[in-house]
């Protein structure tokens, strides 16, 4: 499992393509939050401290062939102020300029590769794009943790072509802790284990609800994806957000689930899905019809709260409600604050996928969590127990 990273090769004097995850939003063509840059700044300034060359490159956005909105301008601009060092910007992933450009570089001195995806060998993981991604430079470092579950020419494919030149493809700063957290954390955790997962939708994210259950002592569910367990269990709820041909799924995952599965017994319900709707709180089997579960009630945070007690191990998946109003984000504030007092007593805490992480940042509560995965799709992949194959692309540890 374990994998090399920088800190295994020597990067004095080489030219190193950093595969890094600038995929940042932009709002009128500036760079509308910087996180993403700053989170990649560790592993440059380790690999530029080490007397390296660096030739960066990542995708931006959803590009459909090349498209000038979605340049890597702005990321170099901004990226340039961060490092406070010029920054090369290539005019295009691959070609001869950009390795006239690559061979040009000294250390210390960076090259920031157009959008991959301008290229459309990137998502077919085309050998050709991979291999003249990999001529570019003598290591290969792959630090974009969100991109990892896909395999594509920058990241599966370069680490593979890298080593067909006998050249090393390690993991960076940012993709180690992702990997020590969600792979060895969930693969050998302290006990008791428990497992929160709400969100939208089941589907999804049946297949890390059925590894969660294998290994953990406790797994609560909550958000809209409870409603389909509530209806397995022959409840109404409503205009409840439900997934009808989710429900035997609930029902079978309940059977195996047994007295490890803990379902909401109380909710916040809303008679519209509107921030200035009729709310009421209400044990769950006593939804009216025409009103909805919008958040969990106090009655199951309680009990949510019960079922933590003395948790060494936590991984939260998905909202307890809909969070966006804030007149439903009590539930998974909640549930925030309880993960904050069980890793400041000592536990590990755990956060993976999108709207979780915006909803921590949301509740001004990122710094109560141990670890907040960066990568959606790639933490639940990862938390299912399944391979990454950019990761898996990577040189193993001796
Ligand atoms: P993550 O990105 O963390 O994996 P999801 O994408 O699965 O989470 O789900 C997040 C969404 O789930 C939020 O937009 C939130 O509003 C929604 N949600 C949570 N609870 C409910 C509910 N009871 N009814 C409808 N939507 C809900
Ligand atoms: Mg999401």
């Amino acid at each position: 499992m374990s994998k090399r990273t920088i800190r295994d090769i020597d990067v004095s004097n080489k030219r190193v393509l950093v595969r890094v995850d600038f995929n940042v939003p932009l709002q009128d063509g500036a760079v509308a939050d910087d996180a993403r840059i700053r989170a990649a700044l560790p592993t440059l300034s380790y690999l530029l401290d080490r007397g390296a060359a660096l030739i960066l490159c990542s995708h931006l956005g959803r590009p459909k062939g090349v498209d000038p909105a979605l340049s890597m301008d702005r990321v170099a601009t901004r990226l340039g102020e961060l490092l406070g060092r010029p920054i090369k910007k290539a005019g295009a992933v691959i070609g001869p300029e950009v390795q006239a450009a690559s061979d040009a570089l000294e250390p210390g001195q960076i090259l920031l590769l157009e959008n991959t995806r301008f290229e459309p060998g990137e998502k077919r993981n085309d050998p050709e794009l991979a291999a003249q991604l990999a001529a570019l430079a003598d290591a290969y470092v792959n630090d974009a943790f969100g991109s990892a579950h896909r395999a594509h020419a920058s990241t599966e494919g370069a680490a593979q072509a890298m080593k067909a030149r006998g050249a090393p493809a390690v993991a960076g700063f940012l993709l180690k802790r992702e990997l020590d957290y969600l792979g060895n954390v969930v693969a050998d955790p302290d006990h008791p284990f428990v497992a929160i997962i709400g969100g939208a939708k089941i589907s999804g994210k049946i297949d890390v609800i059925e590894s969660l259950l294998d290994q953990v002592d406790r797994l609560l569910v909550g958000g809209g994806l409870a409603n389909t367990f509530l209806k397995a269990l022959g409840l109404e709820v409503g205009d409840s957000l439900v997934e009808d041909d989710k429900v035997e799924l609930a029902s079978d995952l309940m059977d195996r689930g047994g007295e490890k599965l803990v379902l909401p017994s109380d909710a916040v319900i809303a008679d519209a899905f509107a921030t200035d709707a009729n709310v009421r709180e209400v044990p769950v089997a006593d939804v009216p019809s025409g009103w909805r579960i919008m958040d969990i009630g106090l009655t199951t945070v309680q009990r949510f709260s019960a079922a933590l007690l003395g948790a060494q191990t936590v991984v939260w998946n998905g909202p307890m409600g809909v969070f966006e109003f804030p007149r439903f984000a009590a539930g998974t504030l909640a549930v925030a604050q309880l993960l904050g007092q069980i890793t400041q007593a000592g536990g590990r805490t755990i956060v993976g996928g999108g709207d979780s992480a915006s909803a921590l940042k949301q509740l001004g509560l990122t710094d109560a969590i141990s670890h907040i995965s960066t990568g959606g799709g790639a933490s639940l992949e990862l938390l299912a127990g399944k391979t990454l194959p950019a990761v898996a692309a990577l040189e193993d540890k001796a």
